[in-house]
């Protein structure tokens, strides 16, 4: 019997009738384990209309102090509890539960980061700018923020924008993603446990029709959204038509470049590991593979090496790689393996092959490579977003760099050399937001700031770090003069400074 999931609001679940549900899979046996409810406009409103409320009586005006208590509780928390969230999200997004608990790890380092909020938060401050005058600036939170997440990273894309939304002192609405919604409930039960006021944090449940109403309120003054591209397009150019600061951050397609002087084994253990890691199905995945000739020939013999051993199945096993999220995005993915045959690549291992450690009908597609692939196949060009890793074979470094700075995305990439020169000229002339030199996942840590470029990114600025700091602040400089005004009579020129 599916169980009911449903809204968090004040803390609290929601106590209504939804008029609509989507249901919640537990991908590795196929099974219908939950009911998740989606509002409606009418419930967003009061939602927003909640956390407007306690952001004006209360969390807009707390202490430095008091926010910085709650962060610290809240990581203590985070961390005793990580296990069970980790359960949460190998049960609905089918990851192993080592990879589910690494992303808790990496969003906890959010929840760290803003617990420094006091110092980071302060501002700048000149004496006597003019004759006993003084200026300083300082900067105040936006007001309520809404989080709409996808359903990669259930719990660290979430803890890449909360903490530092609360700590900056915003009251914060997020909607995950409707395919594995259950971590972020329990992480919100986590804020309120920590002493976050009521109301400042609330989870709403939904699709397309709360994005919008989230969009569009006029209460609603940041958007912080990640997910596929053209939807990122959309909210950034919905939100921003609507008086809104938004970072929309997009999907991805992420090259590594090999040269011939690499180590192998090295390149081979990083494809695999960022090619079939959680399923392919990280905005971070190696997708394509660019060996500059004459290594390809040596390197896929110990990619596919590396994958024979690889065992696909129920992320609660001793497995290295689980499920993909849907049955539906299962099929999707699958269809780019006939794809890729049609369009002339060569597929040396078939992932739709072999056989699953599983119980049950699950989302289930094995480690897939094609060799021989050329810019221009769908294969190349899609975000295929499943464990289907691409060979493309170049003659020359510049070739390579070339293809990587001829997609429309520019999210990660990562380059694997011994030769420093050309590390460096790769750091220099590739056009990606997250380079990798030797490493082959390039995910920022939480004090560096994470966006991509081009198609990747809609907006100015990236997620955590500083960046996330003034995403959720607005800045405002104070001109003062005290005690001895020395009214200098009427002056209708513009002030300067003497
Ligand atoms: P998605 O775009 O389908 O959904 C993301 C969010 O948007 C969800 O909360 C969903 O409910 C909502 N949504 C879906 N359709 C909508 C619509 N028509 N109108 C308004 N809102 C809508 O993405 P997904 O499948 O959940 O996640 C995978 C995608 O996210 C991949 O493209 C991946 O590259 C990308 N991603 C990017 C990053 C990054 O940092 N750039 C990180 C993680 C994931």
């Amino acid at each position: 019997m599916p169980t009911r999931i449903t809204h968090l609001i004040s803390g609290a679940p929601w106590q209504g009738t939804a008029q609509r549900t989507s249901p919640v899979y537990n991908p590795a046996t196929g099974e219908h384990t939950g009911d998740l409810d989606l509002a409606d406009a009418a419930l967003v409103d009061e939602v927003v209309a909640t956390a407007h409320q306690a952001w004006q009586s209360s969390w807009r005006s707390s202490t430095l102090a008091k926010r910085s208590q709650v962060l610290f509780r809240f990581r203590e928390l985070l961390n005793e509890r990580k296990d069970d969230i980790a359960a949460l999200i190998t049960a609905e997004h089918g990851k192993v539960l080592s990879d589910a608990l690494g992303e808790v790890t990496r969003g906890l380092e959010v929840a760290e980061f803003a617990c420094g909020i006091p110092h980071l938060l302060k501002g700048g401050f000149s004496e006597n700018v003019s004759t006993r005058v003084d200026s300083y600036s300082i900067r105040q939170p936006l007001g309520v923020v809404a989080i709409i997440s996808p359903f990669n990273f259930p719990a660290m894309v979430p803890l890449w924008f909360v903490p530092v939304a609360i700590a900056t002192g915003n009251a914060v609405v997020i909607k995950p993603s409707e395919k594995d919604p259950s971590a972020v409930n329990a992480i919100a039960a986590l804020w309120a446990e920590a002493g976050l006021p009521e109301g400042v944090l609330n989870v709403v449940h939904g699709d397309k029709e709360a994005v919008d109403a989230l969009l569009t309120h006029p209460l609603v003054k940041g958007i912080s959204f990640v997910g596929s591209t053209p939807i990122a397009q959309y909210v950034y150019e919905t939100g921003t038509a609507h008086g809104k600061r938004v970072q929309a951050l997009g999907g991805a397609k992420n090259h590594m470049l090999v040269l011939p002087d690499a180590d192998l084994d090295l390149a081979a253990d990083a494809a695999v590991n960022a090619g079939f890691g959680s399923a392919g199905e990280r905005c971070m995945a190696i997708s394509a593979l660019v060996a500059v000739e004459p290594v390809a020939d040596e390197l896929v013999a110990k990619i596919v090496e590396r994958m024979d051993k690889l065992v696909t199945g129920d992320g609660t096993r001793a497995c290295d790689m689980g499920p993909l999220v849907t049955r539906q995005h299962r099929d999707k993915v699958a269809s780019y393996l006939d794809a890729g045959v049609e369009a002339g690549a060569t597929l040396v291992v078939d992932g739709r092959e072999g056989s699953v450690d599983a119980d049950g009908d699950g989302f289930f597609l094995r480690p897939t490579l094609f060799d021989h692939v050329k810019p221009g196949m769908s294969i190349h060009s899609d975000e295929i977003f499943g464990p289907v890793l691409s060979v493309v074979r170049v003659g020359s470094f510049d070739e390579g760099l070339d293809l990587i700075n001829a997609s429309p995305y520019g999210n990660g990439t990562a380059i694997f050399t011994n030769d420093g020169g050309a590390a460096r000229r790769f750091q220099h002339e590739v056009e990606v937001g997250m380079v990798g030199i030797n490493v082959p996942i390039p995910v920022p840590m939480a004090y560096y700031s994470f966006g991509g470029w081009k198609a990747s990114l809609f907006g100015d600025t990236h997620a955590h770090g500083m960046e996330g700091v003034h995403f959720f602040t607005r800045g405002k400089v104070v001109t003062s003069r005290w005690l001895d005004p020395s009214h200098g009579g009427i002056n209708l020129g513009f002030p300067q400074n003497t």
